[in-house]
């Protein structure tokens, strides 16, 4: 049971990191045990969620986690920003955070200025989901550790929920897991980190709402998982105006290589406020090329692939000067 094993976590967390990593049956009980109780805790939840167990890589971790992670935002600890519940095995406390990936901001901007980021970007994710202050805190959180990875999940701490081993059950953990992950997906479909001048900029003068769901949509289009599942099962041959990139242009690379895109035709318009969304491939999906794509986005219908091909002029005039030769 996840409760009752992460809190075995945090008590005997200490202990344990005293001994040798490598071979360590107490890291496996984590990596394995416990990672197996929240796909388990997850079992009804209705949309993908990567999910990890890390006792540290190489060595003990000062603050062992168990992460949460949309596949549309990341697919790692590193960057991006997923729920995670976090061990302060001094406190024996148990951490329900909405967070954000560290490494990645480290690398880029250095630890103190990454730190800085950090946490602006933590304040930003609070105020695009203010309806879940009513459940969980922003107040800062303590991991009792100065080292570098600890520090950056403090900083990128947005919401959640401290708690001790003591008070942990079963029940309260996966109702407040479960609101938790409303968040992350009412986030996720609010644009998540992205600014909204970047948003409204892409979106190209839509209401807010709108700029919502395309960014959703692009979101959903430019994952990798996505992607490399519906070229699985759709041929990569432009849908609309047949363009083949293998026999028109050569291209002889790995299929999810295909220089063509992946368009998102179910319409998220009956998605209201605050609802979230699911996508089925690859029926609610085509594969477009870069033009075809762009026209279908700028008409009235994103979904109505036979009226862009009803608009398609240039395949005419190829037969027409097949015709002229
Ligand atoms: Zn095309
Ligand atoms: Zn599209």
């Amino acid at each position: 049971m996840l409760a009752a094993n992460l809190s075995r976590l945090a008590t005997e967390y200490t202990y344990e990191r005293a001994k040798q990593f490598t071979g360590s049956t107490f890291a496996d009980f984590v990596r394995h045990d416990i990672a197996m109780d929240a796909k388990m805790a997850l079992s009804l939840w209705h949309f993908d969620l990567n999910v990890k167990a890390s006792v540290g890589q190489g060595g003990w971790a000062s603050v062992p986690w168990l992460g949460f992670f949309d596949p549309l935002v990341t697919e790692t600890a590193t960057q991006g920003f997923y729920v995670v519940i976090l061990i302060n095995p001094d406190e024996q406390a148990i951490i329900l955070s909405m967070n954000q990936g560290t490494t990645a901001i480290y690398h880029e901007f250095g630890q103190l200025r990454g730190r800085e980021i950090l946490k602006r970007r933590a304040k930003d994710i609070a105020d695009r989901v203010p309806e879940f202050k009513k459940h969980f805190s922003e107040d800062p959180i303590n991991l009792s550790s100065t080292a570098g990875l600890p520090a950056g999940y403090e900083a990128g701490h947005a919401f959640g929920k401290t708690m001790q081993c003591g008070d942990l059950t079963e029940t309260g953990l996966s109702a407040d897991l479960y609101q938790m992950l409303v968040l992350y997906e009412t986030l996720v479909s609010r644009g998540g980190t992205t600014p909204s001048e970047v948003m409204q900029e892409e979106a190209a003068g839509k209401d807010v709402e709108e700029t919502r769901r395309y960014i959703l949509s692009r979101r959903i289009e430019r994952s990798p998982r996505v992607r490399k599942q519906v070229l699985k099962v759709r041929p990569a041959i432009c849908e609309s105006c047949g363009l083949d990139p293998k026999r028109d242009y050569g291209f002889d690379g790995p299929v999810h290589k295909t220089p063509l895109d992946i368009h998102h035709t179910a319409p998220l318009f009956g998605l209201s406020e605050g609802e979230t969304r699911r996508y089925k491939i690859p029926n609610d999906f085509l594969v477009l090329c870069p033009t075809c794509h762009r026209m279908i986005h700028k008409s009235d219908n994103p979904s109505d692939l036979e009226g862009l091909k009803s608009k398609i002029r240039f395949k005419i005039a190829r037969s027409v000067a097949s015709h002229l030769l």
